[in-house]
């Protein structure tokens, strides 16, 4: 603090340091009117200073995002901060995307406003993803071609050649069903970003009968037990993605278990927050701490592939599915008894 007021603290002073920064900055005053602090403002968005400082700053977000934007800035009032994303119209009829940050502004009622422009960072979302399909899609096409003549050549050949080259023929089918796998996955990943979201109303216990339905045969080899505890709510969102969400889930649960006791996994849903939590349990190996950020990283595994096989994929998509719903994907973990992950997904039941 010492080092701050130091500075000079005049208004000229503080202006030319508001008018340096690229995120829109400003205030509401309790009548809800917008207080532009620095051009940022009138740079991005077009309106003039004298044109914003009439505006509501509800009547600034996109007729779309009002109600949404409404409730964060009515939340500040209770817990003091909140965060959301509203596109703002343009004067030009267009509309950005932006991040808000809001805090309680103190004495007079005010809010206190920081909105950053996110359109660079969705365009370059926006490549990113195009270039993961691509590059997954464009892949899958040579390397069936290596696929299948390298099984071509393990069935007509087995047992000609000498046992070497049975063993390194046998390795390069491996190794080409395991690139099948993470092509498979990141195109996956890839389309979760694309996809059209169908939003309509899930109900949890249909889906879990399904996902336990298509894992049958890994369950069954696991000799595992999948479970809903007590009734399992609705939600609100796509159902394939949420379905696809719940597979990872539970797969990972039966997967990673712990070969000294039968596998156990227990799905659960509660009201929580305005939205749903889902509790997906399991009785496996459990996750270090300090690793749970990690695992949410495309690729990044605990694991060797001799102990489990995967891509390291699944966690990455499985945030993805529930950043795009606008919910939550997290876990508790105690290493050597198991993991609960944790979705909460917005919208009442
Ligand atoms: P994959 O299962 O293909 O390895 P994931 O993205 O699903 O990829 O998981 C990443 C890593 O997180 C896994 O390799 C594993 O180390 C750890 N992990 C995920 N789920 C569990 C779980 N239920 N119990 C223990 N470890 C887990």
């Amino acid at each position: 603090m010492d080092g701050l007021s130091t500075l000079p603290s005049d208004a000229a002073h503080d202006q030319r340091l508001l008018a340096l920064s690229e995120d829109l900055l400003g205030w509401l005053g309790p009548d809800g009117l917008l207080r532009p602090a620095n051009p940022a403002w009138s740079a991005s968005l077009g309106w003039t200073d004298e044109q914003l400082r009439a505006m509501a700053f509800l009547d600034l977000v996109a007729v779309d995002d009002r109600a949404a934007a409404g409730a964060a800035l009515h939340a500040v009032a209770g817990i003091g901060a909140a965060e959301f994303d509203a596109r703002a119209r343009c004067a030009d009829g267009g509309q950005r995307p932006l991040r808000w940050s809001a805090q309680a502004g103190g004495s007079d009622d005010g809010v206190l406003l920081a909105g950053r422009d996110l359109t660079e960072l969705r365009r370059l979302e926006h490549d990113l993803q195009e270039f993961a399909y691509t590059a997954s899609h464009d892949l899958a096409e040579p390397l069936r071609m290596v696929s299948s003549y390298l099984e071509l050549l393990q069935r007509r050949y087995a047992g000609q050649l000498d046992e070497t080259a049975d063993e390194f023929i046998g390795f390069a089918v491996g190794g080409a069903v395991r690139m099948k796998a993470l092509i498979d996955d990141l195109l996956a990943y890839s389309r979760v970003g694309s996809r059209e979201m169908e939003l309509g109303v899930v109900d949890l216990a249909v889906l879990l009968d399904n996902v336990v339905e298509g894992l049958e045969r890994s369950i069954g080899q696991a000799g595992a037990t999948v479970e809903a505890s007590g009734s399992l709510a609705r939600v609100t969102g796509d159902a394939t993605l949420i379905a696809q969400l719940l597979q990872q889930l539970v797969a990972n649960g039966v997967k990673f278990r712990d070969g000294g006791r039968p596998a156990l996994v227990t799905v659960s849903a509660s009201e929580e927050d305005g939205g749903v939590r889902i509790d997906v349990a399991d009785n496996g190996i459990g996750i270090d701490p300090a690793q749970h950020e990690r695992i949410f990283k495309m690729f990044s595994r605990l694991h060797g592939r001799d102990d489990y096989e995967g891509t390291g994929i699944g966690l990455a998509v499985g945030r993805r599915i529930t950043e795009r719903h606008g919910g939550r994907l997290w876990l508790d973990s105690e290493p050597g008894a198991g993991s609960t992950f944790h979705v909460w997904l917005p919208g009442a039941p």
